[in-house]
């Protein structure tokens, strides 16, 4: 067997793992208040006009606007005061008619006859008269009934990522349930003779196993289960051992180190044996000995020990097929644009993933080993340099896709 990886493009390789997100999507309702992060898996539709009548935004008078005209501070307008509305009362009996005004709180049922509302300080009350200081226009102050939404109108389409505020208008549209896509349960397992995890003091050649925990915080926050399996040596029995049992209970497995050509590196053999390795090797920096398999139709990652290289191939290469998973439209991501600081040089033919620190607008990459943390710690994100290019220069424009 060759020592040398094949490599393809990122593209390529990303294309490959989203097709293994083919299996029918997990849906689950869950209460408009547990929403927020979740993936809608329907359309929400509002079920009636939203709002449903005319509403004013403001404490003030209602009155018909053409009542107001050439009002002022020195010569007010004089409106015979009609009633009060009451707030969550859609008063029938109250007419707002010419010469006329009702008292209106801020959310109360515009009456009819009104077509404004003037605000409370621009008026001033005189036992049954009010004085009107300021014209109002047809329509002002007034939120008009199906303004937000019209019943039956689309509100939120599926594959949306739902936010806080999402929740509220889900309530505010009838939706105290909503149907969203079920977690997809992420299986991780770190591999090496040298790990051992984060509670035991290290002896020299050990190190803690930070990918681990580093997987299954990333996962968790973008919408999976994540479950540790813990660390696994490299040993063939107990490697296929643990494989087998978090293929069998999750949806996707994750395995970090051991996926070079080394001869102790065993990811790749072990996946091979049970099931298929599709991809080993990527055109990434970092990242290149990566592999994606496929073990009883479960996508299988084998990522590198590296932590950063392990990061930046969960974001560029395993994201994608976990927004299949969740039917997400729209990537999870935030990025920010802006100036790069210095030359940032790249090897042609790679897709290379530097990570920055970015203050004020401006990028500065953060060069180190690929073997180092503290990069991880320093920095705010990553930049993505394409593969047909030999650097970026100093003062371009580049996206930040933050952590
Ligand atoms: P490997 O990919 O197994 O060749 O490992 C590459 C480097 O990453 C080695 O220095 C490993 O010790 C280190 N490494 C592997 N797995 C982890 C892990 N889970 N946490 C921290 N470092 C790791
Ligand atoms: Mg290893």
């Amino acid at each position: 067997m060759s020592r040398f990886l094949t490599v393809i493009p990122v593209k390529e390789a990303v294309a490959i793992a989203e097709k293994l997100a083919v299996r029918p999507q997990k849906i689950e309702r869950v209460p408009a208040e547990q929403s927020a992060g979740r993936v809608l898996a329907q359309d929400v539709t509002a079920d009636r006009d939203i709002p449903g009548f005319n509403r004013s935004v403001v404490d003030g008078y209602a009155v018909r606007a053409g009542d107001t005209a050439g009002a002022g501070e020195s010569i007010p307008a004089l409106l015979r005061s009609a009633g009060r509305i009451a707030m969550g009362n859609d008063k029938k009996d109250l007419h707002v008619g010419t010469g006329e005004c009702v008292y209106i709180p801020t959310g109360g049922v515009l009456p009819d006859g009104a077509d404004a509302v003037v605000m409370l300080e621009y008026s001033e009350e005189a036992g049954d008269t009010v004085l009107v200081k300021r014209p109002v226009s047809h329509g002002e102050n007034v939120l008009q009934r199906n303004e937000d939404f019209t019943s039956g109108e689309v509100v939120f389409r599926r594959g949306r990522r739902l936010s806080p505020q999402d929740a509220g208008v889900l309530a505010a549209c009838g939706c105290a349930a909503v149907a969203v896509a079920g977690k997809p349960i992420v299986g991780i397992i770190s591999t090496g003779n040298e790990l051992v995890p984060a509670n035991v003091v290290p002896e020299p050649g050990q190190v803690r196993d930070a990918n681990g925990p580093m997987l299954a915080a990333w996962l968790g926050g973008y919408g999976c289960v994540p479950r540790l399996y813990g660390i696994v040596k490299d040993e063939r029995s107990a490697f296929e051992a643990v494989i087998e049992r978090a293929v069998l209970e999750c949806d996707v497995v994750i395995l970090s180190g051991g996926s070079s050509k080394d001869d102790r590196d065993m990811t790749a053999a072990v996946i091979a044996s049970k099931g298929e390795v599709l991809v080993h090797g990527i055109a990434i920096a970092p990242g290149k000995p990566t592999i994606i398999g496929r073990i009883d139709n479960k996508p299988v990652f084998g990522l590198p020990g590296h932590p950063a290289s392990a990061y930046v191939v969960l974001i560029a290469i395993v994201r994608p097929l976990l927004d299949a998973l969740l039917g997400q439209e729209v990537p999870l991501l935030r990025t920010v644009n802006a100036t790069l600081s210095e030359n940032v040089p790249s090897q042609r033919g790679r897709e290379e993933y530097v990570r920055v620190m970015v203050k004020d607008g401006i990028a500065t990459p953060l060069f180190g080993k690929s073997g180092l943390l503290n990069t991880l710690v320093k920095s705010d994100g990553l930049i993505r340099i394409p593969a047909g290019y030999e650097g970026l220069e100093k003062g371009c424009g580049v996206e930040v896709i933050l952590w």
